[in-house]
């Protein structure tokens, strides 16, 4: 019996239906980052297999996935949902011994949110219309809608499965056909979809999935790739710029989301017990691994002291450790490099600010890529920490005095992805939210999602947004026809 990816833990290439070593014979190593023992091997792409992947996703085009009617288009995208809710377990232990996330956050919430983006969008199909304008009763214009054709989505290594299959339900809900590239540090979760694509029915050569790496490698092979007519990313920004030079050379299509350093404004009238425990999670929920967290927490004077006190001692009594824990909050980063690049941060917060509290690997965890929950007090607003995205369990605590300070304070960076904002005065909410220059506020709360909103950034934290009505935009083409009646 042919052993699956969550037995073996051995990520293979998938091209037109077959599961496939690299034609090269090149392999890399897998780390647990909460071990750092190796995990296992990693087919890495060449160009000749990257150029198969498309070849065959160009030929699926053509092929019955092109000629399924619309409701078996819908019934095939949710039948990859149930089979992701059906071999839950396997996913969410694949991603935490990839990521290092605590498996409860993988089996509550990630996994079963993947399985809905694919419920979602087959189901966002059914009122997919067009338009259709008439100016007198001699002419008629109306719109079709069509695949864009081959995308490639290129996803970073946070939140896997539910970046990865926010993109691939959409694209493969309007027809298209997709070679994903997923980060070379996460590939586990995109083999074992790949199974279920499989296992689901898909036609072969509709969905691929080639690893490797960016510059030089999987990544940059897709991206630059004549045959693929549109790249959606996640992940940095300076990735993002190199994407698009690359893409340029052949015009494609290009959806961006990229970085974030998302301010948290907490006014004085807010409800301090909600906003603290929403500011644990918006602060440290996946180590802070998230492009949406709210990294810094701008406090009104009032209640600067008051909320500080609580913050720390509700971060001293977050868990640090073993992801399968289920008391564990935060486990390790990602991986070593990543470990170092963050703790360049700390220091340089050493040296401008005060560490209240964390700024270390916690004690008694000698293997695995920790970090303490880390604040950090009396930074300077042009210090790094404060201008560049950190990408782990490190926030910045400032005090303001008015609204129109902290509304230019929080706009005086080159991000525009998120923010959040507690207070009770519903007029100051909608005010401050309405000067924010990002693509999404959360008012009272944080990453509540209602997958038909526009979801993206502006300034350098993305190009475009995504899900509901502007994810079809994005993954269809129009063609306008006229006629004279
Ligand atoms: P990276 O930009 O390093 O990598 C993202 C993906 O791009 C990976 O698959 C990577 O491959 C690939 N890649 C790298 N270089 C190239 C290249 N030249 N051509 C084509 N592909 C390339 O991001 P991270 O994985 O480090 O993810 C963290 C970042 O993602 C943070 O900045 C975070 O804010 C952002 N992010 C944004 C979100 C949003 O919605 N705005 C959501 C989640 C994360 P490889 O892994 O091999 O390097």
């Amino acid at each position: 019996m042919v052993q699956t990816v969550a037995q073996t833990h051995h990520a293979r290439l998938f091209i037109d239906g077959a599961f496939v070593e690299s034609s090269a014979g090149k392999r890399f190593v897998n780390i647990n980052p909460a071990t750092e023992e190796e995990l296992g091997w990693v087919e890495e792409a060449t160009k000749e297999d990257v150029d198969r992947a498309v070849q065959a996703a160009r030929r699926a085009l053509q092929g019955p996935w092109g000629r399924l009617s619309i409701p078996e288009r819908i019934r095939l995208v949710r039948r990859i949902g149930d089979l992701i809710l059906e071999r839950r377990e396997e996913f969410a232990r694949l991603e935490t011994l990839d990521t290092g996330k605590p498996y409860w956050v993988a089996y509550e919430h990630e996994i079963p949110r993947a399985a809905y983006n694919f419920h979602f969008f087959a189901d966002y199909l059914h009122s997919v219309g067009t338009e259709a304008y008439q100016l007198d009763a001699g002419q008629l214009h109306y719109a079709i809608r069509r695949p864009v054709g081959v995308v490639g989505l290129i996803t970073p290594w946070n939140l896997p499965m539910v970046l990865l299959t926010w993109k691939m339900a959409p694209a493969l809900a309007m027809g298209n056909t997709v070679v994903v590239k997923p980060a070379e540090l996460t590939p586990l979760s995109a083999t074992l979809l790949a199974e279920v694509i499989k296992e689901a029915g898909i036609p072969d050569g509709v969905v691929n999935v080639v690893h490797g790496f960016g510059p030089n490698s999987a990544g940059a092979f897709l991206v630059e790739h004549p045959g693929v007519n549109a790249i959606s990313f996640t992940g940095e920004t300076t990735t993002g710029k190199t994407i698009m030079a690359n893409a340029s050379r052949n015009l494609k299509r290009l959806s961006f989301e990229l970085g974030g350093k998302n301010p948290n404004i907490i006014f004085a009238d807010a409800d301090l017990d909600e906003a603290i425990d929403m500011t644990l999670r918006s602060s440290f929920h996946n180590q802070g691994e998230v492009c949406l967290c709210g990294s810094r927490i701008y406090v009104e004077r009032p209640v600067y002291e008051e909320f500080l006190d609580r913050f720390v001692k509700r971060t001293k009594e977050l868990v640090v450790g073993d992801p399968f824990d289920p008391k564990t909050f935060v486990g390790p980063l990602i991986s070593r490099e990543h470990l170092e690049r963050v703790m360049g941060y700390v220091e340089i917060a050493r040296n401008e600010g005060r560490i209240l509290i964390g700024g270390k690997q916690p004690e008694g965890l000698t293997r695995g890529y920790y970090l303490e929950p880390t604040i950090v007090v009396d930074m300077p607003d042009t210090c790094r920490v404060m201008k560049e995205e950190v990408f782990g369990p490190v926030v910045t605590v400032s005090p303001f005095d008015t609204e129109e300070e902290v509304i230019a304070r929080a706009n005086d960076t080159e991000y525009g992805l998120s923010a959040t904002v507690w207070t009770t005065n519903l007029k100051r909410a909608h005010r401050v939210a309405h000067q924010l220059e990002v693509g999404m506020v959360w008012i009272n709360t944080w990453f509540l999602r209602d997958l038909r909103t526009p979801f993206g950034g502006m300034k350098q934290s993305g190009i475009g947004r995504e899900g509901g009505m502007h994810s079809v935009e994005f993954y269809s083409e129009l063609t306008n026809i006229t006629v004279k009646l």
